[in-house]
């Protein structure tokens, strides 16, 4: 079964996306379609959404889920970071806006089958781009001690990265690690009962580690940024969706440091939420999901968006 991904804080990014029905827009994280699709709706007879993912799976499935918007829509397997490419071969200059929503979408934890999840029993591969890159089951079999404790600590700050570490590279002297659940199971058995996290399972840091490991996230992200501003016509409109602190970090510094960006855009409409205006409406902060979307999304509580506007 397809487990389809149910896309986050829709009528932020469109709001904000979209200041020309008739202009170009790249989605930079298609997914499974469910931003894009959302966007192809409101695009006029002379707007156009570029597609891009690395996961070749998920692009399938926006293929299918596009379709009817095909005239509009190019796909294709790319990643984000090189967009400047993408553009050149397309023979497009610069676009109206662009949009990523970074994580990983609940396809890939659900019905992948490349070990994103602690709970399933599924080869212990994690890359988003099958094409290219180490596996986390390459990680974890042949990186040092010293490597493994820094990368679990750099990239999820998990406070029991020593400990993990060891118990890896014990547990590989016997037997290499090459399943979600061998790797889970060895977690659990290795944090302290008394000190077992309540509310998460005790491997949900070092998973996250390992993707984000894995996939390059954080470099994508600060390579992508640095070059962003050029890709967008004045007025053009840069929207990040993020889900941990490290990613959103990147984010804030990179507008803040960028003298192209407006980091401050104050001509945003306010989001009229509940009589509320959206958290961080001025930009200060980031904006979060409203309270209805949050109830009925457990994916949204982690989510922060902040957009920047070519000046
Ligand atoms: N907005 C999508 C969900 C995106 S989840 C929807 O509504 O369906 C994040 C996606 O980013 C995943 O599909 C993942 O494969 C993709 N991704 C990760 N790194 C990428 C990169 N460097 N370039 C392009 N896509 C990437």
């Amino acid at each position: 079964m397809i487990v389809s991904h149910q896309p986050v804080m829709v009528d932020e990014v469109i709001m904000y996306l979209i200041t020309n029905p008739d202009g170009i827009y790249v989605d930079g994280t298609v997914g499974t379609g469910g931003h894009s699709i959302e966007i192809c709706k409101r695009l006029g007879p002379r707007g156009a959404l570029i597609c891009l993912d690395v996961d070749r799976a998920s692009i399938e499935v926006a293929k299918e889920r596009l379709s009817p918007f095909a005239e509009r829509v190019t796909i294709a397997k790319e990643s984000y970071v090189e967009l400047d490419r993408v553009l050149k071969e397309i023979g497009i200059d610069q676009v109206h806006g662009i949009l990523l929503d970074l994580g990983m979408s609940s396809y890939q934890l659900e019905s992948s089958g490349r070990g994103f999840s602690f709970t399933k029993n599924e080869p212990l591969d994690m890359r988003m781009d099958e094409d290219r890159g180490v596996t986390a089951s390459d990680l974890v079999n042949k990186s040092s001690v010293e490597r493994l404790q820094r990368l679990l600590w750099d990239y999820a700050q998990e406070r029991w990265a020593t400990l993990i570490a060891r118990a890896i590279v014990e547990e590989r002297r016997i037997q290499p690690l090459t399943s979600s659940r061998q790797l889970a199971l060895l977690i659990e058995a290795t944090i302290p009962a008394k000190y077992r996290p309540r509310k998460i399972h005790p491997a949900t840091k070092t998973f996250q580690a390992l993707r984000i490991a894995v996939n390059r996230e954080l470099q994508n992200i600060s390579d992508f940024l640095e070059k962003a501003p050029l890709f967008l016509v004045r007025g053009g409109r840069l929207v990040v969706i993020s889900y941990h602190s490290l990613e959103d970090r990147l984010v804030k510094q990179a507008f803040l440091h960028w003298d192209k960006w407006d980091r401050h855009p104050r001509k945003l409409p306010v989001f009229p939420s509940e009589g509320k205006p959206a958290i961080g409406a001025l930009q200060k902060r980031a904006y979060r999901p409203r309270q209805a979307e949050l109830n009925g999304n457990p994916r949204a509580r982690s989510a922060r968006l902040r957009v920047a506007v070519r000046i």
